[in-house]
């Protein structure tokens, strides 16, 4: 079965000024559409296509390039559209906010290792926030993989995740990463998070 580009779950222009309305056109009907479509076509005609995006992420490493970086792709943008929401950002609260206490000391020093994270990782990349054992952990990977693939350097449950490759930010904040990942936090849908945890 074919994957399809999933809708995004909120208007182009709706996490304005924080991401431009370009950038999240483009990232999404060009970027997202193109992981979509070339994992299909690596897995056309072969035992994947009937797998799941989780089971392909999963054994991605020992599949092929193609559906690492494609699959990666796919599941990645669906999750970070999914971890964004006009209106959002602030502070969790709940079982959550005492876990990101307990793991970091502070939401304070969470967002600041959670950035540091996405500003150590050289060239394209993401950063999460991962359940891993029980307790939550800050990790990063390169291109398009994630947390979930046996390959990944640090495994766990992502609950969050942000993307830094230059496609993210770069027509608004140019080279300015920094910024990109400090506006970041005005719009995380905290409720998602919470809920995947
Ligand atoms: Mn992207």
């Amino acid at each position: 079965m074919a994957f399809n580009l999933p809708a995004l779950p909120f208007a182009h222009n709706a996490l304005e000024p924080h991401i431009d309305t370009t950038t999240m056109q483009i990232h999404h009907s060009k970027h997202h559409q193109a992981y979509v479509d070339n994992l299909n076509k690596a897995i056309a005609g072969t035992d994947n296509e009937n797998k799941t995006i989780e089971e392909l992420v999963a054994n991605a490493g020992g599949i092929s390039a193609a559906v690492r970086n494609n699959g990666g792709g796919h599941w990645n943008h669906s999750f970070f559209w999914d971890s964004l929401a006009p209106n959002a950002g602030g502070t969790p609260t709940g079982k959550l906010a005492d876990a990101i206490n307990e793991a970091f000391g502070s939401f304070d020093v969470f967002k600041e290792k959670f950035a540091a994270a996405g500003m150590t990782r050289f060239g394209s990349g993401w950063a999460w926030l991962i359940v891993k054992d029980g307790k939550l952990e800050v990790s990063s990977t390169q291109n398009q993989d994630n947390p979930l693939m046996d390959v990944a350097e640090v495994k766990g449950n992502p609950i969050l995740g942000c993307d830094v490759w230059e496609h993210a930010y770069y027509l608004h904040y140019q080279n300015r990463r920094a910024d990109y990942l400090a506006a970041f936090w005005n719009i995380v849908n905290w409720n998602k998070v919470a809920e995947r945890f």
